[in-house]
């Protein structure tokens, strides 16, 4: 069994062990040399180029993906050359484009918060005024909240607008969400249909990153969540690990934030926490194998974001007291080059009481940082 999986970032390097217990052979084409999976096995080259992507993927049983920024007519190309590309190009184009993913939803019937397409300054206008405040992001190419403002006034993304063609074509506005918390429920589906939930989880997130993650939310009536997130891998048809995010609002009702169609962030707990990993649950489910057990190893458990302070600090100065202080946390580091806000690695622990355990995280991520802090 060979997967390919196109980009080299820290979700294709944590399908490794998975793929080695497995016996799943994997091949990761990633865009630089310096990439978090480079390994033996990784190609070098430019994904949005067909020819290079579809030189990597012969011989390979399954193409997937370490993120979502493969062009389609790359994705349709490989498609037509016979392929298997798993999630599909027309699953993938809903976590491509936020405004393709907005109408999707509402063509199901699914919960969201209250959206418009405004493609003027006007138009945003005419969805600000009855609300003074909303949220606008561009449809592609934004991450970890670098497509997102909050805004009072249409001149606040006159930058996007004068970039609309390069940006999706269009805007999204969405009515400033008043969350109690925040969400995600991670599913896999196989192409043949079975499904596997993993228990929702609560995310907590610093400046539109993910910060840390508490699996599973306390005091959460699981059901609407299971039930969203199987209702979105299927209406879509996602092949593969997908995550849906989620908002709590103040009555307890959830709405689609957005999606994403590969391990996710919020799943990462479920290396030592779940049964199955989403890392390995992402490799059965792209080859159409039998999906593993989602049940947690303990009643409750913690992962922590190792965000990037600074430019120099990659936490390995402090490593050594880290550990010995912690020995029961689980270190991940990816081998990243430091950069402030970037994701360098995360601690995930395992106990009886989510908040015992989320101090004990943010105290060994303390002890990893130092001196440093991140304001
Ligand atoms: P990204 O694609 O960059 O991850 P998201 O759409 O997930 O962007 O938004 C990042 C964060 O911004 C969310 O996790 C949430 O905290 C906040 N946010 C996004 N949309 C809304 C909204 N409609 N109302 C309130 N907060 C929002």
């Amino acid at each position: 069994m060979r997967v390919g999986v196109i980009g080299g970032g820290q979700l294709a390097r944590m399908m490794y062990p998975a793929a080695i217990a497995l016996g799943v052979e994997l091949r990761v084409f990633a865009e630089s040399e310096g990439s978090s999976a480079v390994a033996a096995t990784t190609k070098v080259g430019d994904y949005t180029d067909l020819s290079q992507v579809a030189s990597f993927a012969s011989g390979l049983d399954v193409i997937t993906f370490d993120h979502e920024h493969v062009p389609q007519q790359v994705l349709l190309g490989l498609v037509e050359a016979g392929v298997r590309v798993h999630p599909g190009p027309n699953a993938l184009a809903h976590a491509q484009n936020k405004l393709v993913m907005r109408k999707r939803l509402a063509e199901l019937g699914l919960p969201q918060p209250q959206w418009k397409e405004v493609q003027t300054p006007g138009e945003l206008e005419e969805f600000l005024t009855p609300r003074g405040e909303v949220v606008v992001k561009t449809p592609i190419g934004g991450y970890d909240g670098k497509g997102v403002r909050v805004v009072k006034s249409a001149a606040e993304v006159a930058d996007w607008f004068d970039r609309l063609p390069d940006l999706g074509g269009a805007l999204l506005a969405e009515e400033k969400v008043e969350f109690k918390r925040e969400l995600a429920q991670l599913v896999a589906r196989r192409p043949s249909g079975q499904i596997a939930s993993w228990p929702t989880v609560q995310t907590i997130q610093s400046g539109g990153v993910c910060s840390e993650v508490i699996a599973p939310a306390p005091n959460l009536d699981a059901g609407p969540a299971l039930e969203i997130g199987k209702a979105v891998a299927e209406g879509l048809g996602v092949t593969g690990v997908l995550a849906v995010e989620m908002f709590e609002d103040q009555g307890g009702k959830l709405l689609v934030n957005e999606l994403a169609m590969r391990p996710h962030n919020s799943g990462h707990f479920s290396i030592e926490a779940a049964v199955t990993s989403q890392f390995e649950q992402h490799l059965r489910a792209v080859l159409d194998l039998p999906l593993g057990s989602t049940e947690l190893r303990a009643p409750a458990a913690v992962m922590v974001n190792l965000l990037g302070v600074d430019d120099d600090n990659d936490f390995l100065g402090n490593y050594q007291t880290a550990m010995a202080e912690f020995p029961e946390a689980k270190f991940h580091t990816y081998g990243k080059t430091a950069r402030k806000g970037r994701k360098m690695g995360h601690i995930t622990l395992l106990g009886e009481d989510a908040d015992q355990l989320l101090e004990r995280g943010r105290a060994a991520r303390s002890a990893l940082y130092g001196e440093a802090s991140l304001d």
